[in-house]
């Protein structure tokens, strides 16, 4: 029951993005498959836009993986995170779902925090001043176990 539930989830990925590509009047090219791909595989690890292009070295050039992320961005597959004056990309909520992220301010990596509880203190603080919450950003820095453990 649980394994069909994980298979049906991994499809809808692919059959999403497809799904918006069309939608959009865009084509599925190699490159835009390989971002998407490689986006999917790390998961909730954003990637930097490096990391992005050597990961999918293979497939295209470095400038064809930019304009890729602008077309996947603006048809809302990828989402860019800002991370102080950088940022780092990620597949968009629709694929990942709702959550946020704690980034380290020695080695730079981001990871993702999904607690309930934060969605609840920011609904009813929102509440609270008489808002319906359209949209929210939260930036958390910090220094990781590694780091904290390598002083
Ligand atoms: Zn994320
Ligand atoms: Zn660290
Ligand atoms: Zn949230």
């Amino acid at each position: 029951m649980c394994r069909n539930f994980n298979i049906l989830v991994a499809m809808s990925s692919n059959e999403l993005y497809l799904k918006k590509l069309k939608e959009t009047g865009n084509s599925n090219t190699v490159i835009r498959s390989a971002v998407f791909g490689t986006l999917l595989d790390s998961e909730h690890t954003p990637l930097t836009m490096a990391e992005l292009i050597r990961r999918t070295a293979d497939y295209g050039d470095r400038a064809s993986v930019y304009r890729s992320v602008t077309v996947l961005e603006e048809i809302g597959v990828i989402k860019r995170l800002n991370i102080g004056w950088k940022y780092k990309l990620e597949l968009s909520e629709e694929f990942h779902g709702h959550h946020h992220h704690i980034t380290c301010e020695k080695c730079g990596r981001t990871e993702s925090l999904t607690d309930e509880n934060l969605e609840e203190v920011i609904k009813s603080s929102a509440q609270k001043a008489d808002y319906k919450i359209t949209d929210h950003t939260i930036e958390i820095k910090g220094v990781c176990a590694d780091c904290k453990s390598s002083k």
